[in-house]
């Protein structure tokens, strides 16, 4: 137990401040990209089966949207730069900078030392959703992952279709890597169609059903060439349990977009972020 200071009324009052005032990164410019998408056109489709995983392309200036075509499920993704599996999203500083979920506007920013925009969500039509009265709200960047670890570590079972060991043999099979080399470049997540929160008393991580119905879908643009791997999570609509083969399942699909010539012009692709990188003073 520990003893409750005299002003510990006065220490909690404390106002908080904003640990990343993001009012300063460049806009995107959406007008732009919304014209852009508005006569791309359809080059490349990818359909991702129930429990499983599969890796799909897009070039930098191109739209992809990830889409339910059959009912609600959710999709666990992670994106990397197209030539250099190093670079990899950064679910944490997304969090960091735009909060515990995005939506239209927010970019998907890539680990450090690149720290860039590697996509930028141009359309989600489960917008609307907002945030429901447990404090849901729907494509978080807080999940990390369904794994067989953590699986193992609460249930003593093996569960193989977990979206970490999906996304890794996806990702082994795409770039001829054995498994566990494959495995350490799987990363945090963006949940895509996942409602989640932080229950109010414990502050524990929930997921309750996704909103998603078919049809629904969140749209993209990649900044940069991307190489995406995702996910159709064995939780389904994440509505009961994860890491098991009992909720029922649907397929995802990755659609991906090319505007037509002259659309992007005067966009260019982000280039790596201009930190020294001296780590020490003069
Ligand atoms: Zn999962």
């Amino acid at each position: 137990m520990t003893n409750t200071p005299a002003d510990a009324a006065a220490r909690r009052a404390v106002a908080p401040v904003i640990c990343y005032p993001n009012d300063t990164l460049r806009l995107p410019p959406m007008e732009q990209y919304r014209a852009a998408r508005a006569t791309a056109q359809a080059t490349a489709q990818t359909r991702i089966p129930p429990r499983e995983a599969r890796c799909f392309h897009v070039t930098a200036g191109s739209f992809f949207r990830i889409s339910c075509p059959e009912g609600a499920q959710v999709g666990d993704l992670n994106l990397f730069a197209a030539r250099n599996l190093e670079e990899r999203f950064f679910s944490g500083k997304t969090r960091a900078l735009y909060g515990s979920h995005v939506g239209v506007g927010n970019r998907l920013w890539s680990c450090l030392p690149y720290l860039r925009p590697m996509a930028t969500i141009t359309a989600d039509s489960l917008a609307w959703y907002g945030q429901d009265e447990y404090g849901g709200r729907v494509h978080d960047v807080i999940g990390t992952r369904c794994d067989p670890y953590t699986h193992h570590l609460l249930s003593g079972q093996d569960y193989h279709n977990t979206c970490h060991s999906n996304l890794t043999r996806a990702l082994a099979e795409e770039m001829r890597l054995p498994l566990a080399e494959a495995e350490a470049h799987i990363h945090d997540v963006l949940n895509v169609f996942m409602c989640t929160g932080f229950t109010r008393d414990t502050g524990q991580y929930f997921m309750k059903a996704s909103p998603a119905r078919a049809g629904d879908y969140i749209e993209f643009f990649a900044e940069i060439d991307l190489l995406g791997v995702l996910s159709a999570c064995p939780g389904g609509d994440c509505g009961s349990e994860h890491s098991s083969d009992a909720a029922t399942c649907h397929p995802l699909d990755v659609t991906v977009y090319a505007p037509k010539a002259g659309q992007l012009d005067g966009w260019y692709a982000p280039s790596n972020n201009r930190y020294s990188r001296r780590h020490a003073p003069e």
